[in-house]
């Protein structure tokens, strides 16, 4: 089949990644394709059906700030949302949606298909076309030839997949997915430095043969929070539990005895796992101590029986899984529907990226998404935002964009994974951030949505009703700046009866916000202070603002200070060994991590203070 057709961007693959950066490459004015093995498996959830959580949540509102499809997609199918870690300070506060699988992935495909500028082909790509140290375009099993000056991979699971249950091992992406063996033999022919992760799957269960009545129910919360800063709860569909069980003494003895038929144990995977995600054998065998661990039961949609057991990750032989499920209370008659698996996939060193997250090794290629040695959808998302804008972006000639670590977690994660590397499947956290109060979950508007309008990634109703949105913040706090609370007059006495502290001396209503006995909704009760502003997330964003004013004040100071090395470029070619007093062993660990800026390459491990010293002395005299 001949066949060519010339795009500004195309980006390979529909999953998380490759639909957040195809939409991003569109909206950014570059003509787009999209090309993907099954265009039914666009926006298809591989593993839990589940957005968000802690770290994962303020991904999702970032990638939502920039114009992204995730948060809606999230309100569009969540069927139970909760707030995790809702006690704790703001700073970790986080959004999770349960979704139905096939509403999510419904909500992401009618997305892309409505998406200006953006075509989409079913196809599997076998090979990145180069010529010189630029890339061309790509060409397809079929023979097809799409030709493009900037081209996102986003291949996901799939490069040598192979997927492992017990002994068997079979080529595949995901279960009921064919592999990419050409393409991954074509990025191994073009020399990229590949390296082999895994992950895995719990069996799914028949929620007819379920005894809930042994589980514990565990219903959404109310109020339920919204992922999407311009969603609301009428996007969400019916509301449905999920539940929680626990493994059994017996569970555990059970793998034990089978550990040998494992092909974790058996030596039969090589690549790494995720630390944080572990299979339920890897538990049992990390905490042995341990008698029993919890698992989450959760709906896979509406409309199947199907549940998700959430903590039995496995790639124990079938036969051991069956076993293994029937310990577990109120799945003594369960029966599995799908096998739970491990697979193993190629993923390449990502320090071999510019921050902007083009290779360095082919002009015009990016990569973004699990095969940057991440893993998770949201991760994977944010990559593609970023990947796909700055195609568009290079195409156009402008200048790449490339997230900060004190501006968004998208920026702590690519940084990190550029200068750091990772050995494991990365996943993000909150503590990954050293800036955390400023990155909060509540605020990832205000942090992104100009930058996103900028770059062209913000649509009118969403840059208006956030426009809307800052004003009445701004309006409220001056509002409240203006009140003054005294010992003397009416409010006073008011403020003390209602909200049972004492006012000894004259204060701004604005400042009450600052105790931590006072919440927004509570000052508003007072008279002659309310009713003030009925947007919750303008009186949430005012309340953090306010109490954690100061913090916030040493944290911006310090970030300034930072920002001093983050100015410093360091051009492309720089020679690390023309700096004079660096020794052999740093000026190689920065060859080999090629930092964009004096900042990044301060967070290189091992550079100390005076190597940095000396390098920006360097640069300082040969600018
Ligand atoms: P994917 O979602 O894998 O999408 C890749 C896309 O590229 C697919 O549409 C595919 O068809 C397409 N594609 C690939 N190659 C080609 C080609 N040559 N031509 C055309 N199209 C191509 N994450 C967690 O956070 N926790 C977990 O516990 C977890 N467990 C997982 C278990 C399994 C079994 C799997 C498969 C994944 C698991 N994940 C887990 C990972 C999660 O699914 C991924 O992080 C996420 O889907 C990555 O998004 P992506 O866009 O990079 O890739």
């Amino acid at each position: 089949m001949k066949h060519s057709r010339t795009f500004d961007v195309i980006i390979i693959g529909g999953g998380h990644a490759g639909t957040e950066a195809a939409l991003a490459s569109a909206r950014a004015g570059a003509a787009t394709l999209l090309l993907t093995h099954n265009i039914e498996t666009i926006g298809q959830m591989s593993c839990n059906p589940a957005i968000g959580g802690i770290g994962k949540g303020h991904l999702v509102r970032e990638i939502d700030a920039l114009g992204g499809v995730m948060a809606h997609a999230a309100d569009a199918a969540g069927i139970q949302f909760r707030t995790l870690n809702s006690s704790k300070g703001p700073a970790v506060r986080a959004t999770r949606a349960q979704c139905d699988r096939n509403l999510y992935r419904a909500y992401v495909r009618q997305t892309v298909e409505g998406q200006a500028n953006l075509a989409v082909f079913q196809a599997s790509v076998d090979e990145i076309l180069v010529s010189g140290d630029r890339v061309t375009g790509c060409r397809t099993a079929a023979g097809v030839i799409f030709e493009a000056p900037a081209v996102v991979l986003t291949a996901g699971t799939f490069l040598a997949g192979r997927i492992h249950v017990g002994e068997e091992s079979t080529p595949g992406g995901r279960a009921g997915d064919a592999p990419a063996g050409a393409l991954a033999d074509n990025l191994r022919d073009m020399d990229f430095p590949v390296g082999r992760l895994k992950t895995g799957t719990p069996p799914r269960i028949d929620g007819k043969t379920v005894d809930f009545t042994r589980l514990s129910e565990q219903p959404g919360d109310d109020p339920r929070p919204v992922f999407s800063f311009d969603g609301s709860r009428d996007d969400h569909p019916p509301q449905v539990s999920c539940w929680i069980t626990h493994t059994s003494e017996r569970t555990h003895e059970i793998i034990r005895a089978a550990l040998h038929r494992s092909p974790m144990y058996s030596g039969t995977i090589e690549g790494v796992g995720p630390r944080y995600c572990p299979s339920i054998e890897d538990k049992v065998v990390r905490f042995a101590e341990r008698t029993s661990h919890q698992i989450f039961v959760e709906p896979e949609g509406l409309r199947t029986r199907e549940l998700y057991p959430n903590g039995i990750s496995t790639s124990l032989p079938f036969d051991v899984q069956v076993e293994l499920v029937h310990s577990i209370a109120g799945f003594e008659q369960a029966f599995i529907t799908r096998p739970g698996y491990a697979i193993e996939y190629d993923f390449f060193d990502p320090r071999g990226l510019h921050p902007h997250l083009e290779t360095r090794r082919v002009r015009g290629l990016f990569f973004a998404g699990q095969i940057n040695g991440t893993t998770g959808y949201e991760e994977a998302a944010a990559q593609g935002l970023v990947a796909g804008v700055n195609a568009a972006r290079q195409v156009r000639g402008d200048t790449p964009w490339v997230p900060r670590r004190d501006q968004a977690y998208i920026g702590v994660m690519i940084d990190d994974l550029v200068t750091l590397g990772t050995l494991e499947p990365y996943r993000m956290f909150t503590s990954r951030a050293e800036y955390r109060l400023q990155l909060r979950e509540d605020n990832a508007d205000a942090r992104l949505t100009p930058v996103g309008r900028e770059m062209g990634l913000v649509g009118d109703p969403r840059w208006e009703a956030f426009s809307r949105r800052q004003e009445r913040l701004a309006a409220e706090r001056e509002r409240l700046r203006a009140i003054w609370v005294s010992p003397a007059n009416e409010l006073g006495s008011d403020v003390a009866e209602r909200l049972g502290i004492p006012v000894s001396k004259e204060v701004r209503a604005l400042d009450l916000l600052k105790r931590p006995e006072v919440a927004y909704g509570g000052l508003m009760a007072v008279p002659g202070i309310g009713p003030g502003v009925d947007d919750e997330r303008v009186a949430l964003q005012l309340e953090i603002e306010v109490r954690y004013a100061g913090y916030l004040d040493r944290q911006e100071a310090e970030i300034h200070r930072r920002r001093i090395n983050e100015a410093v470029e360091i051009p492309d070619d720089f020679d690390f060994s023309s700096v004079r007093g660096l020794s052999a062993e740093v000026s190689e660990k920065l060859a080999a991590v090629r930092p964009a800026n004096v900042g990044q390459a301060a967070r290189i491990p091992g550079l100390t203070p005076a190597a940095i010293s000396l390098l920006l002395v360097h640069l300082k005299r040969h600018a």
